[in-house]
């Protein structure tokens, strides 16, 4: 599942104490296991390997580019949906033709910038956008490839901001027009239309959905294949389930087992975005019990980080795991859950130093007893922990440090106050 784990009572980074890095770094701070990015990443290249795949990690998801040059050694593609991303995954040594890049909102500036980059794919979302990138690449004389963002309409189970595969979102463009889109852009000699995409959504526990959404899209591809068109590439977006507790998610080869029969001898290259299941269980967000109180019938346990570090469970009610770094051996934790793990626990809110009530990282949550400068480990916090933080409070944040087997690094330093004015010098 992942590097992290206790040994006598202590949890360790790979081989690394948490508590030696904490010592040298302090709280909060993000700390993330190479071995399980790769682990990860090797995992989903293999599991798709009997047909032609390219398995292009969702910087979105954790962006530091220190993971993102890992990665990409590891033989990693990258999906951005940002100039900021691309600009990340070039400087972190990404070949461009590795690269995908959807969004429902680029500028013109994001345009021609991976234009100019050569980048593999744009994942095109609406016509409007279509006709931009045709006008830009005739003024710039480049030339690109599209996929067209379909939505297959599925339903996906998740929280509704994370479902991106239905109707009444804002993503991609209608199963229906899709056929006619082709026939007017089709043949472009710049701007090559080659391709359809499909990204279901994030947090999901089944494989079901991409299951129908392929079935949803072969048949039109069928059918633009019928009137002439090269159709080369399915991007089956990312949204693979990432273990927040232990054995919730399908994993990479069960995906892959419901997805590949499907596409065998389609003449298709697969393009997969997953950004969570690479990510998520990669790191750790440590952080220091600052009090403890009761409240009437609630305790709540105050920690050193708040939704600034982390907004996922403000944001989406997500659980995370959470659990001293040091405790007595007995409670080792043996999985990860939300359910009661040992009898005597006390059920606390575990909640940050912001002023805002949304400012928790868990909900009657049951935990070993814990008091003022213990530490807490918050598991599977490596995506959208660090990307989705903030200096919200003016806090600055926390760094991220990166293990491998027994030696760690700083791959990006604390913030100073300085840094949070800089930019109003
Ligand atoms: C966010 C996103 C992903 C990654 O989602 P995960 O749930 O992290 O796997 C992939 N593709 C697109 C287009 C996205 O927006």
């Amino acid at each position: 599942m992942d590097h992290f784990h206790y040994k006598f009572g202590r949890l360790f980074a790979e081989e690394v104490e948490v508590r030696q890095i904490v010592e040298a770094v302090g709280t909060p701070c993000y700390i993330y296991s190479k071995a399980t990015f790769l682990d990860h990443l090797a995992k989903v290249q293999q599991a798709y390997s009997p047909i032609g795949t390219l398995v292009c990690f969702s910087v979105k998801a954790c962006a530091n580019i220190h993971i993102l040059r890992l990665l990409a050694e590891a033989g990693s593609g990258f999906d951005v949906v940002s100039g900021g991303e691309l600009f990340r995954v070039l400087k972190a040594g990404a070949d461009p033709k590795k690269v995908v890049y959807a969004g429902v909102g680029k500028t013109d500036a994001e345009i021609r910038q991976a234009l100019n980059a050569g980048i593999a794919y744009f994942n095109v979302e609406s016509e409007q956008e279509l006709q931009v990138v045709i006008d830009i690449a005739e003024q710039d004389r480049r030339s690109a490839k599209v996929a067209l963002r379909v939505n297959p309409d599925v339903e996906y189970q998740t929280h509704a901001y994370t479902a991106t595969g239905q109707k009444q979102t804002k993503f991609g463009i209608d199963i229906d027009r899709i056929l006619a889109i082709f026939q007017q852009y089709g043949r472009h000699p710049r701007v090559r239309l080659c391709g359809l995409h499909v990204h279901l959504g994030s947090g999901g526990k089944l494989t079901s959905p991409y299951v129908e959404a392929v079935q949803k899209v072969l048949p039109l591809i069928e059918v633009l294949r019928k009137q002439g068109l090269m159709i080369e590439v399915l991007d089956l977006g990312g949204g693979y389930g990432a273990e927040y507790e232990s054995g919730s998610v399908p994993l990479p080869e069960d995906y892959a087992a419901a997805i590949l029969p499907l596409l065998e001898g389609q003449g298709l290259r697969l393009i997969l975005e997953p950004g969570k299941s690479i990510c998520a269980n990669a790191g750790i967000l440590v952080t220091r019990v600052l009090y403890t109180k009761q409240s009437g019938s609630k305790r709540f346990v105050i920690v050193d980080a708040g939704m600034n570090d982390l907004i996922r469970p403000a944001l989406y009610d997500a659980f995370h795991f959470i659990w001293p770094v040091e405790v007595p051996e007995e409670l080792v934790p043996v999985r990860r859950s939300r359910r009661l793990l040992f009898e005597g626990l006390e059920t606390v809110d575990v909640v940050g130093p912001i002023c805002e009530s949304a400012d928790f990282l868990a909900k009657d949550r049951p935990l070993p007893r814990v008091q003022r400068s213990d530490l807490l480990a918050v598991f599977t916090a490596g995506a959208y922990g660090f990307t989705m933080s903030s200096n919200y409070n003016a806090r600055p944040r926390g760094p991220e440090v990166l293990v491998d087997k027994d030696g760690f690094r700083i791959i990006r330093r604390r913030e100073t106050y300085q840094d949070l004015i800089a930019p109003e010098q």
